[in-house]
Formats: structure tokens, C-alpha cells, sequence
């Protein structure tokens, strides 16, 4: 029997007797493409589309706006030169992230694939990449088992025809945790906090795509992006799974 035949009769059988239940809602996940969120959840979720910020791909919803950046760039005033985030971080998008997160959720992946097309021709015009993920500090990686950052590029190079995995930054300090900090904090908690990994190869006259969970005031991607620029990389680039 053709493999993809029996992986399909396989979930049929095992559906049966251990339905899946939705992420967000719970309910049973009915049989189809999607394994963990079900028709109508995954359809709440917000995708970004155009237009957005040319920055940080925060979405206008079809306002008229006179400038191609959002206030948070403004405020930030980024290294990076462009970047997407896949959808909101709200509802489904945000209970997705919450498992990927605290859940060990990279049972998560085949779903993650199909999303990933919603923003696919963002990703193609990019060209050649060198995927980087926000390092996590040692200590919290071992206390969560897994880096997600680290989990979600590898998810984007598996799904990219022209891209690189490369790992070639390192968190030099454990910055505390930054969800009850403003942004002029974050920044000065972030100085300093990456540093190019000894034995990293980086080829910089190619585009670096820095990828996070969340963008939420971009402090995080800025200073690995200032890393970076510091360590010769001109075309910088950031995506996260959702947009704070
Ligand atoms: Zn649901
Ligand atoms: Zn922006």
C-alpha cells in the first residue's frame, strides 16, 4: 500500500477510537487536513494581510494611512529593514502560540505547514535566506524543554525551497522576563543581551530572517538585528508567528 494511503487510514482508524480535540475550544477536530484546530477556529484566526506596516507587518485594516509604518516602529526605530508576522495574537492565534509555548506544542507542526501559506508570498520575495532563531538563555531552554523560536524557524525551512537554518546567535545574558516591563525598559533590559556564537558561519551579503514567537514591542528582534548588523549582515528581516 502507498505510504500516504496508510498514513491516511491510520489517522481515520486512530481518530475513531481517540478523536483529536481543538486547541482553542476543545471540541472534536473532524477528519481533514487540519489535525489540532477545527473549521471554525481556524477560521477566526486573524491573518495578516496587506497593507501593513512595511516594518513589522502590523496591518492597517484598509485605513488610509500617510505613513508605511505603524507607531510601534516609530517608537522603536528599527535595525531590521522588514518583516511579517503570520496572524494576530489573539483568540486562536493566541491559544496557538500559548501551546507552543507552555505545552510542548510541536505536535503542532503539520498544522503550522498549512498556515504558513497565508503569508507564502512574503516569504518567497525574500530569496535566499539564513534562518535565524531569538536564542533562548540556557537555563530557561532547559526549564522549558525546548526552544520555540528555534522550533518555528526550522518549521520555516522545511516549508521554504531556499532557506538555511542557522543558528548563529547566542543569549550572553538571561535578561528577566520582560511581560511587566514598558518598552523604554525592554530596550535597555534587551543592550547587550546577544552575541554571534563562536563558531557560527555567516554569509552576509545574504538576507537574514531573525524569527520569534511573538512581536509584541520589538525590542527582542531589534537588539538580535543590532547583533547582526554589528557582525556585517545588511539585509535583515524578521517573522514571528503572531503580532502582539
Ligand atoms: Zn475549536
Ligand atoms: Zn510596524
Amino acid at each position: 500500500m502507498d505510504r500516504r494511503v496508510f498514513n491516511h487510514c491510520l489517522r481515520w482508524g486512530l481518530d475513531l477510537f481517540f478523536p483529536r480535540h481543538c486547541i482553542h475550544c476543545a471540541a472534536p477536530v473532524e477528519f481533514g487536513q487540519f489535525a489540532y484546530l477545527c473549521a471554525h477556529c481556524r477560521a477566526s484566526v486573524e491573518y495578516i494581510r496587506d497593507p501593513s506596516c512595511i516594518t513589522c507587518g502590523y496591518p492597517f485594516w484598509g485605513q488610509m494611512v500617510s505613513s508605511r509604518h505603524c507607531p510601534k516602529c516609530r517608537d522603536l526605530n528599527p535595525i531590521f529593514d522588514g518583516g511579517r508576522s503570520l496572524f494576530l495574537h489573539r483568540g486562536a492565534g493566541a491559544t496557538f502560540i500559548h501551546s507552543l509555548k507552555y505545552q510542548n506544542g510541536t505536535f503542532l507542526g503539520p498544522d503550522l505547514q498549512l498556515m504558513l501559506h497565508a503569508c507564502e508570498p512574503w516569504l518567497l520575495r525574500q530569496g535566499a535566506l539564513q534562518v535565524v532563531p531569538v536564542p533562548l538563555h540556557p537555563r530557561r531552554e532547559r526549564e522549558r524543554g525546548y526552544n520555540q523560536s528555534d522550533w518555528i524557524a526550522r518549521q520555516l525551512v522545511g516549508f521554504l525551497p531556499d532557506a538555511r537554518f542557522n543558528p548563529c546567535l547566542l543569549r550572553s545574558r538571561d535578561t528577566e522576563t520582560q511581560t511587566r516591563l514598558g518598552a523604554d525598559e525592554r530596550r535597555e533590559n534587551m543592550k547587550n543581551a546577544f552575541a554571534i556564537h563562536p563558531k557560527a558561519v555567516l554569509d552576509a551579503d545574504q538576507t537574514f530572517l531573525i524569527v520569534d514567537d511573538v512581536l509584541t514591542t520589538g525590542s527582542t528582534l531589534n537588539a538580535c538585528a543590532r547583533t547582526l548588523a554589528a557582525a556585517g549582515g545588511k539585509q535583515l528581516k524578521v517573522f514571528t508567528l503572531a503580532h502582539g
